[in-house]
């Protein structure tokens, strides 16, 4: 069944409504936050931890137990960043947020930053996102002028909120190249340990969120932890925000249920697959970074964390990607493993080598100009590169060739053999 609309966070995520704090607390926003704010940091983390909220950004760690690991008698100051670099390929969802419901974001940071025992948030908003960054900032100017934000705000919290604009860099999307960025220096990954919660933003305890996940929070704390807990699958619990995109006759963004079937996600909200159903080749679930997903497999798929991670492939940030039975597959990743070669911030040498040795091989399989004993060395080297980086791109970069030869190695091998018999014919 689907989401019913009494049970939507998101009211306003077509900006068919004011997105300004007239409209927000028209739609009942800001209301009761001082009462959430007046039982105390734990019982906001508790009631988190209730709801089994799990990350937004892609990784899905449950929030709550996130929020628990910043200490709390700390001398130095702690920090809340939201991250809104938004760059995954295929994800287009916090955008929307920030431009047409941004109060949600705000008063999720402030109470947010509120169980932290955080003063001050910076919120880092993707380098391209310029039209965002200023309906943000225009709903932060009114927050401040309504006192429900600032120094003796009316929630008794005193509470700064900073928007940051990034440059556009990819990298900048990972947590600690996000914080190198927001410290002024270039945004490449640290190393881990030390996380974030011991020394993060100037040295300082920070956490990190996505934008979804802090936007979630106050209605979360308004209709109760259980109700978030009730909706979706067990462990994949609540509302999510689905972006569909690709071969699909109407793309878009939609809020439904965690564990929503893939099918029924595509042909109710984007008006199916270009085609009809059964010219679908692949999906890729989560993002470009997530291993594709062939046909078959999708007829009876669920959209969660659990069961996504189960098929080798991942709910990321639920970006789906639809491609249909016209699409060259090898292109398709050859052009994703382009773009992380790009975006390699180039410490470490797995990735910096390995994502522009992956697109060179790849570029040469789409033309058929490759020996079959290739593709093994080619999953090979996606296994030397995943899991040996600083960060996750190198894994992001590995995983979507990884699901191209798992599920498309026959395309690789008919392409390769298609070149090979031309070329003796041509020879002949
Ligand atoms: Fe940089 Fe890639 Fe290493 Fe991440 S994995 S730190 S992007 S070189």
């Amino acid at each position: 069944m689907a989401l019913q609309d009494k049970d939507r966070i998101f009211t306003n995520i077509y900006g068919f409504q004011d997105w300004g704090l007239a409209g927000a607390c028209a739609r009942g926003q800001w209301a009761d936050t001082k009462s959430f704010i007046d039982k105390g940091h734990d019982w906001i983390i508790n009631e988190v931890k209730a709801s089994g909220l799990r990350g937004r950004g892609g990784a899905g760690f449950p929030t709550g137990l996130k929020w628990s690991f910043m200490p709390k008698n700390d001398p130095r100051p702690s920090y809340l960043v939201i991250n809104a670099d938004e760059s995954e390929p295929g994800s287009c969802k916090d955008r929307e947020i920030m431009r047409h419901d941004p109060h949600h974001l705000i008063e999720g940071a402030l109470i947010a930053s509120f169980a932290m025992r955080a003063h001050t948030c910076y919120i880092y908003v993707r380098g391209e996102f310029i039209r965002e960054r200023e309906q943000l900032q225009a709903a932060i100017d009114q927050a401040y002028e309504a006192k429900l934000i600032g120094k003796n705000n009316v929630h008794g919290w005193d509470f700064d909120l900073y928007v940051h604009h990034g440059a556009g860099a990819y990298i900048c999307g990972e947590e600690t190249a996000l914080l190198e960025s927001l410290e002024g220096k270039k945004g490449q990954p640290r190393l881990k340990p030390p996380f974030p919660a011991n020394m993060g933003l100037y040295g300082a305890p920070t956490t990190v969120n996505n934008v979804e996940s802090i936007a979630v929070v106050p209605t979360i704390l308004r209709r109760g932890g259980a109700w978030f807990a009730g909706l979706g699958k067990p462990n994949n619990t609540g509302t999510k925000l689905f972006q569909i995109s690709g071969h699909v006759e109407q793309p878009c963004v939609v809020e439904e249920e965690m564990g929503i079937p893939l099918r029924e996600l595509i042909e109710r909200h984007a008006g199916g697959v270009r085609g009809g159903w059964d010219n679908l080749l692949a999906v890729i679930p989560g993002g470009s970074s997530m291993p594709m997903i062939p046909a078959a497999t999708c007829q009876d798929l669920t959209m969660d964390f659990d069961t996504l991670s189960k098929l080798k492939s991942g709910m990321g940030t639920a970006a789906v990607i639809v491609m249909d039975k016209s699409t060259d597959v090898i292109a398709a990743i050859r052009r994703i493993a382009y773009f992380y070669k790009h975006e390699s911030c180039g410490q470490c040498t797995p990735c910096r080598e390995g994502c522009g040795w992956m697109w060179r091989v790849l570029q040469r399989m789409e033309r058929g100009d490759a020996e079959k004993r290739e593709i093994d060395l080619l999953f090979d080297v996606t296994k030397q590169v995943e899991g040996h980086t600083i960060c996750a791109l190198g894994d992001a970069a590995a995983w979507p060739v990884q699901g191209l030869i798992r599920n498309f190695r026959h395309v690789i091998e008919e392409r390769i053999d298609k070149r090979q018999a031309s070329t003796r014919q041509a020879a002949e």
